[in-house]
């Protein structure tokens, strides 16, 4: 199960999930765990990278 990662706006923490793609899919409210905020950004790092752009 893929991880995504996730930056809160709000405080500025950051915090990955794990979720299937189907989950992911539904772009369901995804709360901060420390503030409970909804208003967070997704981080990608290094290594979940993945892009289906080819070079
Ligand atoms: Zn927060």
């Amino acid at each position: 199960m893929p991880t995504y990662e996730f930056k809160c706006i709000k405080c500025g923490k950051t915090f990955s999930l794990q979720m299937s793609f189907s989950e992911f899919d539904l772009k369901k409210a995804i709360a901060c765990p420390y503030c409970k905020s909804e208003d967070i950004k997704r981080v990608f790092s290094n290594f979940t990278a993945v892009t289906s752009r080819k070079s």
